[in-house]
């Protein structure tokens, strides 16, 4: 059989590489890490850094594709691999999408609907980006940002140089705070053929810059939904994309659709595709990247996901294990856990999904589970 190649090693190749399995693909993953979520379900952990362009040769060598679960490679890896196997989505994908500027500015000259931003260079751009854009903002760093991590909110112009050292004075954009009525993300997958699906809108709920809560379906007008979907399209084919790619965007008080940031992969909101739909996020980026027929993305149900942090794996400052019987009382509750050793608080460790008879009641379902962990 066919090996897949994963770059990155989180809960995202571990839940490819899960699918893969089932596929009847060898998995390869390659990071810095040892025992690794995803390294525990792969048949090869390559341990090596992202920059060590030996290994990510040979790595290339011993897979016949090569796809990501992490944003950050640099051009010279992947054009490396590239040499050796296919990479999907491509190098370029990845290097416009792993800095906030550059995605910002292909997707606004594609004529995509984007929060308002401006470049951060200096301290001095930062102060008139201020004035252009207004208070409250946010000073986002341009690499690295995960999480709400490399962000800092400007209340008022008098903070611009706090924000600046509070970020660690690298290059950033500015962004206008919105006040949105709701956050929501479109998971959808091109496949090599040009073949673009999706699954429809998924309401996202934040706590402290973190995803914690997603509904599928969410019911907004038939223009809004027709429009958000075009959006997500219009992102995968503006750039290009082979595989998955996640929209992330604010609806508006008044009604529009704004882009926050797009990320070109699987995504922790649609996560709830492995019950709730026909196919799920993971299956489907392998269909993509292995040049196969897209798969039906019909939702069977309605379907909710609550992520569980690490916070939970403490109860009155005492560590302790979560009783996951408390979780798993309702029959409609799937309990997804990732493998890691170490539960830090805000650490993503695993996720809860529920059905329902309706999306509120899949909602209200994946609350209760996860409530019911630490309220006995
Ligand atoms: P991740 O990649 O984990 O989704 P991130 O670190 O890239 O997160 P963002 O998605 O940019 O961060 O921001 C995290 C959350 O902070 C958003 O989902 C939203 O709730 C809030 N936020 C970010 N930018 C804005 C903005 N311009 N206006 C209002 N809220 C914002
Ligand atoms: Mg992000
Ligand atoms: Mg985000």
């Amino acid at each position: 059989g066919a090996t897949i190649g994963i770059l990155g090693s989180g809960q995202l190749g571990r839940m490819l590489a899960q699918s893969a399995r089932q596929m009847g693909y060898r998995v390869f993953t390659l990071s810095p890490e040892k025992d690794s979520p995803t390294g525990q379900i792969a048949d090869c952990e390559v341990v090596a850094d992202y920059a060590d362009l030996d290994a990510i040769e040979q790595f290339a060598q011993s897979v016949d594709v090569v796809t990501f679960e992490f944003e950050n490679v640099a051009s010279e890896a992947t054009a490396v691999a590239a040499r050796h196997a296919p990479v999907r989505p491509d190098g370029q994908v990845l290097h416009i999408t792993q800095n906030r500027l550059r995605e910002k500015q292909a997707l606004s000259s594609a004529g995509l609907p984007l929060t308002p931003f401006v470049p951060v260079s200096d301290l001095a751009s930062l102060t008139e980006a201020i004035a252009t854009l207004g208070c409250p903002a946010i000073l986002k760093t341009a690499g690295f940002g995960y999480d709400g991590k490399g962000q800092v909110r400007i209340n008022q112009p008098a903070e611009a140089q706090s924000a600046w050292a509070g970020i660690g004075e690298q290059p950033a954009v500015l962004e206008q705070v919105v006040d949105f009525e709701l956050e929501l993300s479109v998971v959808a997958a091109r496949g090599l053929n040009g073949q673009v699906v999706d699954y429809g809108l998924i309401e996202n709920r934040h706590s402290q810059h973190i995803l914690d809560l997603s509904i599928a379906d969410l019911p907004l007008s038939a223009t809004q939904t027709a429009a958000a979907r075009e959006i997500a399209h219009g992102v995968l084919e503006t750039l290009g994309v082979v595989g998955v790619l996640c929209v992330e965007m604010f609806l508006t008080k008044s009604g529009d659709l704004l882009i926050n940031e797009v990320a070109p992969r699987p995504h922790n909101s649609g996560h709830l595709t492995i019950e709730g739909c026909a196919t799920s996020q993971f299956a489907q980026q392998l269909r993509a990247v292995c040049g196969l027929p897209l798969g039906d993305t019909t939702r069977h149900s309605a379907v909710a996901m609550a992520n569980l942090l690490g916070d939970l794996w403490q109860i009155d400052g005492k560590p302790q294990t979560p009783d996951w019987s408390q979780a798993l009382a309702n029959s409609c509750v799937n309990l997804h856990l990732y493998g890691k050793a170490e539960p830090r608080p805000g650490r993503k460790m695993g996720h809860i999904t529920a059905l329902g008879a309706t999306r509120e009641e899949a909602a209200q379902n994946a609350l209760a589970a996860r409530a019911a962990l630490t309220s006995h």
